[in-house]
């Protein structure tokens, strides 16, 4: 069965970017009888906030839309993530990195094509790590690029039936790069966003993500993790951003554009729908 989902953060209030997105998914959802989720991505602790969450509720509300119930709640299924990370350890497929962001920045500026998007790093050797562990040192799992790679046959890919940033549609294979060692687990936030989107996806049946042309990239390395997780691939549709005056996208900064602020100011739902494109 269709079911696609709109999975915000509720570390900000939604904006008129956020409004398009649901409204796409749940019109690609009515349109065909099938099921649209609210999914509230709220693993990081650190930066999600309740009074947000309520918000996104609301405005969701407001727009007219509706949505299957219970709605997840990520915080509140963190065993599940827990889970796939511990069968992805078992099997060799991640290390434990101890460097910082900042160590790791500057390692890719010594190197002649570093770049954070296909960082690989490696495990320290059993003595330094056990001496790390045992000073309590705090460390990150990440995934191994080259332990996938081996696990891994065959050539993967996904399916896009909207558009990346370069007009991507159709077939698009997987960069066996892009992503990096990614994080999957940090100590301070628990398990990070790849791991728990494809359990979710995954989880809550969901055939189709639809979502904003930001998160294509992910998708590869989202796709990997399914395959190295034996979960099933939905199709991807990938929509343009909305952009603002200023010809940037929408960003949870530009306070004026929230649906709080519009509404507000006046703005009806109907009209929002229409300036959108939704009648
Ligand atoms: N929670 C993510 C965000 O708010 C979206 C995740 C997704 O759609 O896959 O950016």
């Amino acid at each position: 069965m269709f079911a696609t989902r709109f999975a915000p953060s509720p570390t900000g209030r939604l904006h008129r970017g956020h409004a398009f997105s649901a409204l796409t998914a749940h019109a690609a959802a009515r349109h065909v009888g099938g099921r649209f989720v609210l999914r509230i991505e709220d693993i990081d602790a650190t930066r999600c906030r309740p009074e947000f969450e309520a918000a996104i509720r609301d405005d969701l509300a407001w727009l007219g839309l509706d949505w299957e119930q219970p709605v997840r709640r990520q915080s509140e299924h963190l065993a599940d993530y827990h889970a796939a990370l511990d069968s992805l350890i078992a099997r060799g497929l991640t290390y434990r990195c101890f460097r910082t962001r900042k160590e790791i920045a500057q390692d890719i500026a010594g190197a002649p094509h570093g770049a954070m998007e296909t960082w690989r790093g490696a495990p320290l050797p059993a003595d330094e790590e056990a001496a790390r562990l045992a000073a309590g040192e705090s460390f990150a799992w990440r995934l191994s690029l080259d332990a996938a790679e081996r696990a891994l046959v065959g050539d993967l890919s996904f399916v896009e039936e909207g558009e990346g940033p370069e007009g991507e549609h159709g077939i698009i294979p997987i960069d066996p790069t892009l992503g990096g060692d990614v994080v999957l687990a940090r100590k301070d936030v628990g398990v990070a966003y790849h791991l728990a989107v494809v359990v979710d996806d995954a989880l809550q049946g969901i055939s189709h993500v639809i979502r904003g042309r930001d998160l294509f990239q992910a998708t590869h390395v989202q796709r990997r993790l399914q395959a190295l997780l034996n979960l099933p691939a939905p199709v991807y549709r990938h929509h343009r951003l909305l952009l603002g005056a200023d010809g940037r996208r929408y960003a949870k900064r530009d306070r004026a554009e929230t649906l709080a602020e519009l509404r507000a100011g006046g703005m009806t739902p109907e009209a929002l729908r229409r300036e959108l494109g939704f009648d």
